[in-house]
C-alpha cells in the first residue's frame, strides 16, 4: 500500500464547487470516481479512513477473507485490470484484497480525487440553487448538483449491549476497527464475543495462537467448509481468456455471481439423490449447498432437512457431544442468517485450550477489569475481541444529518424503516444517489457487481439530466411506493424473516424490523433498473435547471 494520507485539518473559507460529490472509498466509491472521471465531470470524493478499501481497509482482523471466489469478487469494468491482475487464492485474504484495491487505485489514479481522514457529517439539499452541500467534521463545505453516497452496508460497527468495557484493563479490539500493525496473541488468554462470519474467521485463526481462547457464543451460525485452494497459472490464464463470458453469467444470475443456482425443488428428487447432492456440495465447499435446490428459502421443510444435514456434520467433527450440541444452530432456517464459510472452525473446538461459553444459557453480564462476567462466573482475559457486527444497511446513512426537500430529514423519512426506489434514489431527496442501498439486493448479491450496476445507472441518469439541461431528478412518491410494495411482497415469502439478524435490523435495539432487501435476484433487479431509466426516466420527477449552468459553476 502507499503511505497513509494526511488528515484533513484545513478549514475552507469558501465552499468548493464540483459536479459530483462521492462519499466512501470502498468498491462502490472507487468505481464512481473512475466513472465520473471518464465522463469528464469534476468531482470530489471523501473517505473517513486514511486510504481506500472500505470494509477491507477497516477489517484487518486475523483470518479476514472474502467468501466469494476472488475471480468473481473483482471489478469487471476494465478488461485491462482483469488481464493484469493475478489472484493467488480461490478466496482471497484481506491483505491480498487490499493489494488489489491499491493496484486498481494506482492504475486508475483514483487517490488524488479523495480527501482521506475526512468524515462527512451533514448533507443538505438547496432547492433554489439545486445543489447538495456536504459539511465535513472539520467544518469544510463542498457543493455539487449531484451527491453519491457509497457508504456501504457494513460501515458502522455495533457495540455490544453489555457494559463495563471501559473498565477492562486488557487489550480491547473490535474486528471492524482493527489496528494496522499485527497483533500477537501468543501466550494470552483471549475472549471472542460473536460467532457470525467475522467471529468464526477469528476463532479458527486465534485458536491456533492463543494460550487459551474463550468463545462467547449467543446464536450459533451455520458454517460450511470453504475449501480454499491456490490458483494455478494455467487456470488463471483460462479465466482471463473467458472473463467476458464469466461476467455475463454473473450479471444474469440471481446472486450476481458465478455460483450455480439450481431451480430443482428439494422434494422433486428421491431421498438418496438429495443426500448425494448435499454430500457433493459439502465436498465441493464454498456456498455450493445454497445453490443445490431452488426452494430452500421458501420451503420450510426442505430448509430444515438441509439444516439437519449440516448439524450432522458438526456432530461428526466435534469430539465432545455436549460441545457439538451447543454449536448446532436451531430455531431459525439455514441461510436465513448469512451462511459462513470456514477452514477447520469446528475442529478448533477439539483443541484442549479452546472453550465454548454458551451465552444463551449464561448471558454475558458485563465486562470487568479482568475479563468477562457471565451468569456462570468470571472469565479472566488478557485480550477481548468484539466480533459483534454492524448497524447494517442504514447505519452509515443515518449517522449523517441528511436533509432533503423542504427540510425533511432522512431520519424522519426512515423512522419506520428505510424507503427508497431500487436502493438507489429517495423521493424527496433530489439528485442524491446511493450505491447498494436498502431495498436493493444489498447483502444478497455480489456487492461489486451491484456497485458497478448502481454506479452505471447513476451515471446514465446524471448524463441524461445534463444532456437535457435539467436541474434535478427524484423518484415520485408513487414510484417509490410501488417499488416498496414489490420489495415487501417478495420479502413476505422469504424464510429470511424467520431469523434475528442484521439483515432484518434485529441486532440493533430500537431499529425498525423487517427485511428491506430485494429478494427477487440480481438479474431481475437489473431489469427493474433498466425499466426505471426507460422513456426518459418516466416515474421520476424531473425539474428544469433553475439557473444557467455557468451561474451554478461560478
Ligand atoms: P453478525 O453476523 O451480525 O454477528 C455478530 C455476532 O455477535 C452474532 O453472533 C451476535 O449474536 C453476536 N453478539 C452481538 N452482541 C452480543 C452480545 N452482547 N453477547 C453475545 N454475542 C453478541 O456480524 P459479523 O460476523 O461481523 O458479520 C456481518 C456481515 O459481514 C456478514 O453477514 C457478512 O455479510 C459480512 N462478512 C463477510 C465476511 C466474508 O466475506 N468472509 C467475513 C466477515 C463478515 P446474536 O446473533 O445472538 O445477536
Amino acid at each position: 500500500m502507499t503511505t497513509a494520507h494526511m488528515p484533513d485539518t484545513s478549514s475552507c473559507a469558501q465552499p468548493i464547487h464540483v459536479d459530483v460529490l462521492i462519499v466512501g472509498g470502498g468498491f462502490g466509491g472507487m468505481y464512481a470516481v473512475h466513472k465520473f472521471k471518464q465522463l469528464g465531470l469534476s468531482l470530489q470524493a471523501f473517505e473517513a479512513g486514511s486510504d481506500l478499501g472500505g470494509v477491507w481497509y477497516w477489517n484487518r482482523y486475523p483470518g479476514a477473507r472474502v467468501d466469494l471466489p476472488s475471480i468473481d469478487y473483482s471489478y469487471s469494468f476494465s478488461s485491462e485490470i482483469e488481464q493484469e491482475w493475478n489472484w493467488s487464492e480461490q478466496y482471497a485474504g484481506q491483505p491480498e484484497l487490499l493489494r488489489y484495491i491499491d493496484f486498481v487505485a494506482t492504475r486508475l489514479d483514483l487517490r488524488r480525487h479523495y480527501r482521506f481522514n475526512t468524515r462527512i457529517r451533514r448533507a443538505e439539499w438547496d432547492d433554489v440553487q439545486q445543489l447538495w452541500s456536504l459539511t465535513s467534521e472539520a467544518g469544510d463545505v463542498y457543493q455539487a448538483p449531484f451527491c453519491i453516497m457509497a457508504t456501504g452496508p457494513l460501515s458502522i460497527p455495533k457495540q455490544p449491549e453489555f457494559g463495563g468495557l471501559e473498565h477492562f484493563t486488557g487489550r480491547l479490539l473490535h474486528a471492524a476497527r482493527w489496528p494496522h500493525e499485527p497483533v500477537d496473541f501468543s501466550g494470552q488468554r483471549v475472549g471472542v464475543v460473536g460467532t457470525g462470519s467475522t467471529g468464526i474467521q477469528i476463532v479458527q485463526e486465534v485458536g491456533r495462537q492463543a494460550r487459551e481462547l474463550f468463545v462467547f457464543q449467543r446464536t450459533p451460525s451455520f458454517t460450511m467448509p470453504m475449501r480454499n485452494t491456490p490458483l494455478e497459472p494455467a487456470y488463471l490464464a483460462e479465466v482471463k481468456r473467458h472473463y467476458a463470458g464469466i461476467r455475463d453469467v454473473a450479471r444474469s444470475s440471481p446472486i450476481g455471481g458465478v455460483r450455480p443456482q439450481s431451480t430443482r425443488a428439494f422434494f422433486s428428487v428421491t431421498l438418496a439423490q438429495r443426500q448425494a447432492l448435499l454430500e457433493d456440495a459439502w465436498k465441493h465447499g464454498g456456498l455450493a449447498m445454497l445453490g443445490t435446490f431452488g426452494d430452500l428459502m421458501i420451503n420450510e421443510e426442505a430448509n430444515e432437512q438441509v439444516a439437519d444435514f449440516v448439524r450432522s456434520k458438526i456432530a461428526e467433527v466435534v469430539t465432545d457431544p455436549a460441545i457439538a450440541d451447543k454449536l448446532k444452530p436451531r430455531g431459525y432456517p439455514i441461510f436465513a442468517r448469512r451462511p459462513c464459510l470456514d477452514t477447520d472452525y469446528y475442529e478448533t473446538y477439539n483443541l484442549p485450550h479452546v472453550h465454548l461459553v454458551d451465552c444463551l444459557q449464561t448471558p454475558i453480564l458485563s465486562a470487568t477489569e479482568g475479563g468477562i462476567r457471565t451468569a456462570a462466573g468470571e472469565f479472566p482475559l488478557d485480550a477481548l475481541i468484539l466480533a459483534t457486527g454492524y448497524d447494517g444497511l442504514t447505519g452509515a446513512l443515518l449517522a449523517l444529518d441528511v436533509v432533503g426537500r423542504k427540510g425533511c430529514t432522512l431520519r424522519e423519512k426512515w423512522q419506520h424503516g428505510p424507503r427508497s426506489h431500487l436502493g438507489i434514489m429517495l423521493a424527496g431527496f433530489p439528485n442524491l444517489f446511493m450505491t447498494t442501498g436498502p431495498n436493493g439486493p444489498a447483502a444478497l448479491a455480489n456487492i461489486i457487481r451491484m456497485s458497478e450496476n448502481d454506479v452505471d445507472w447513476i451515471a446514465n441518469a446524471i448524463m441524461h439530466l445534463r444532456a437535457h439541461d435539467l436541474g434535478s431528478m427524484e423518484p415520485t412518491h408513487q414510484t417509490e411506493n410501488e417499488w416498496m410494495e414489490l420489495v415487501q411482497a417478495l420479502a413476505r415469502h422469504s424464510l429470511i424473516n424467520k431469523a434475528k439478524t442484521w439483515w432484518v435490523g434485529s441486532n440493533i435495539a430500537g431499529k425498525p424490523q423487517g427485511l428491506t432487501q430485494f429478494v427477487g435476484g440480481f438479474a431481475k433487479y437489473r431489469e427493474h433498473c433498466a425499466a426505471a431509466a426507460a422513456h426518459g426516466y418516466a416515474g421520476h420527477h424531473l425539474e428544469p435547471r433553475h439557473q444557467p449552468a455557468a451561474a451554478v459553476a461560478a
